[in-house]
């Protein structure tokens, strides 16, 4: 159990990746709290793993984050896992559209992690537990420029700027902040996007194609991956984007 006596706060736990890591936390015995704004995604999780306490929390709404946090146990982990692509270069990019994906890729977690760090860290001084904090990136990102990813690939590597600056401020504390930086993954979103093409079969073929390994990744292929972030096992590592793209960044 790699993630016994640990409490994780997951955000944007009802479907894909957040899920399936809800998932992989608790089968590695830490007390998963999962959130979402969709309750009928986050009912059939709690079917699934009754085990996993879920609660719904726009992490756009700032007042709602703050009521939240005041209700939490003191966390050892925390997922930030909410996210939105948006489809396009920058001409296609409206300032609405700008302002939805930096308040719901970026800012959100900024909400979240302010919420929530006060009582990590007093948690911290109290028990000598780490904590561990994992923010959502992608390789669309700092790492790596895509076509049709503009305002996606400027938030996710605002993402990793933050994640850094985290980590830099709180690494002599003890406390751990990474980014995680996947290839394309089929989850429900993705779906979406290549049912949304103008032909679908040459998208999900295009999608694979850029992945030297031949194929989507699954969400159980960046699932580990957040369990081993929010690990004892990965306590010297931190300010890091993690990769898990199936060699595109080789
Ligand atoms: P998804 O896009 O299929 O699901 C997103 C979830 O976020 C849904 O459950 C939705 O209800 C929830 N959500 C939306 N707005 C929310 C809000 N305001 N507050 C709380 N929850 C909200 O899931 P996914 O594809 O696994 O993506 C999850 C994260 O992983 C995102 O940050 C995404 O950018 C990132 N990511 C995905 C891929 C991919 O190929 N799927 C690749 C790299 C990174």
């Amino acid at each position: 159990m790699r993630l016994q006596g640990k409490t994780v706060l997951i955000t944007a736990a009802g479907q894909g990746i957040g899920r399936a890591s809800a998932l992989a936390c608790a089968r590695e015995g830490a007390r998963v709290i999962a959130t979402d704004i969709n309750p009928t995604t986050l009912a059939t999780l709690r079917e699934e793993a009754q085990a996993i306490e879920t609660a719904l929390l726009d992490v756009r709404d700032s007042e709602a984050v703050r009521r939240f946090a005041a209700t939490l146990p003191p966390l050892t982990g925390l997922f930030n896992c909410a996210g939105f692509v948006h489809h396009g270069g920058i001409l296609e990019c409206e300032e609405a559209d700008w302002d939805f994906s930096f308040d719901l890729n970026v800012k959100s977690m900024y909400r979240v992690i302010r919420a929530t760090l006060p009582a990590m860290l007093e948690q911290m001084k109290a028990s000598g537990q780490a904590a561990s904090i994992v923010n959502m990136a992608s390789m669309a990102s700092s790492l790596k420029g895509f076509t049709n990813r503009f305002v996606y690939g400027a938030s996710k590597a605002a993402v990793i700027g933050m994640t850094k600056a985290i980590a830099a401020d709180y690494a002599k504390l003890g406390l751990r902040c990474n980014a995680l930086c996947p290839g394309t993954v089929d989850t429900p979103s993705l779906r979406g996007r290549i049912a949304a093409a103008a032909d679908p079969v040459q998208a999900e073929k295009d999608f694979i194609a850029r992945q030297p390994m031949g194929r989507l990744a699954t969400v159980d292929d960046i699932a580990p991956q957040v369990v081993f972030l929010l690990s004892d096992e990965s306590k010297f590592v931190t300010g890091q984007a993690v990769v898990v793209d199936g060699g595109v960044l080789i």
